[in-house]
């Protein structure tokens, strides 16, 4: 409840950064990351003359040796929120391998009590061969999202890996009645681990793959505007510029016609390499625009 109160009075939506570690082994990497002060992180941009930095501004950031327990822990009362009857998004945004599905199911131990699903499902969503399937526990949820990352996995090659080229969207519903008065209560929780943001070079990616590419370049984008549009409290909310947005108007934009209901939070992810700065750089950039 006081959780609630103190978004109220910030607006719903927050803006994290998560900052990988470098990969163990790696030999004397150069990092990136100049300074990581409270919500504000400093990174190194190299330029003609020397050596530039820039801050950007978050409502939290963590830093490479924050575990997955400190993570989960600063999220419990948003997500407990669902149980308010609030619609919470969590988005991991950030190029491949900057830690997205890491934040959102790691570290890997959680994948391993996988086992095939048998309960039976039903369609009942606008998206083509999405499954809306009754749970009754946390290992049943665990469950469907390992179904969900096997799909996912379907057709990955070295060259080019189908997981970081689409976006995987977990929506938990959570029906409850409230012991006082009686009344049901609804609310749900989207856990969206976004496509790959990296930019791809026109010069190397042809056919298929240039479409597939800036397909994924426009939803993101299309995301930032729909995030950027309710965070200024726009008038018009640009949800109907993409499959994305349009699947997740309910919970992003509902809230805030009928009195903040929704709560979103944009994690964005970054790299600690200093040879990734270029994404580094867009990433931070995109947070900013949203924030
Ligand atoms: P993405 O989903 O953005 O492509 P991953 O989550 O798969 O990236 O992370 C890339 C690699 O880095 C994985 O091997 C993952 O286990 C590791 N990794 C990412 N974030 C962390 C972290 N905070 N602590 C330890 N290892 C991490
Ligand atoms: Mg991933």
């Amino acid at each position: 409840k006081l959780y609630n109160e103190v978004q109220d009075l910030k607006g719903s939506i927050r803006v994290y950064c998560r900052i990988r570690p470098f990969f163990p082994g790696q030999p004397n990497q150069l990092s990136a990351v100049e300074n990581i002060e409270d919500g504000t992180i400093t990174v190194s941009i190299p330029s003609r003359n020397g050596k530039g930095q820039r801050s950007f501004n978050f409502n939290k950031v963590f830093g490479p040796s924050a575990t997955q327990a400190e993570v989960f822990l600063d999220m419990q009362p948003l997500i407990r929120s669902v149980l308010d009857g609030y619609n919470v998004c969590i988005f991991a945004y950030g190029q491949t391998g900057s830690g997205k599905t890491y934040t959102m199911t790691g570290p890997k131990e959680i994948t391993e009590k996988s086992q095939e699903i048998h309960s039976s499902s039903h369609k009942g969503l606008s998206v083509p061969d999405a499954s809306l399937v009754p749970v009754s526990s946390t290992i049943d949820v665990i469950e469907l999202m390992n179904l969900g990352h096997r799909n996912r996995a379907v057709g990955a090659t070295a060259l080019n890996d189908r997981s970081s080229r689409s976006h995987s969207c977990l929506t938990v519903h959570v029906q409850g009645r409230d012991l006082a008065s009686g009344a049901t209560i609804r609310g749900c929780m989207h856990l969206v681990d976004l496509a790959g943001s990296e930019r791809v070079d026109k010069s190397e990616a042809t056919g298929d793959r240039l479409k597939e590419a800036q397909h994924i370049n426009k939803s993101l984008s299309a995301l930032g505007d729909v995030i950027a549009s309710l965070a200024h409290k726009n008038s018009h909310i640009p949800y109907r510029n993409s499959k994305l947005t349009q699947l997740l108007q309910d919970s992003l934009v509902a809230g805030f016609i009928s009195g903040g209901q929704a709560k979103t939070l944009m994690f964005v992810h970054i790299s600690p390499e200093s040879d990734a700065i270029g994404e580094t750089i867009s990433t931070l950039k995109f947070a900013e625009r949203v924030a």
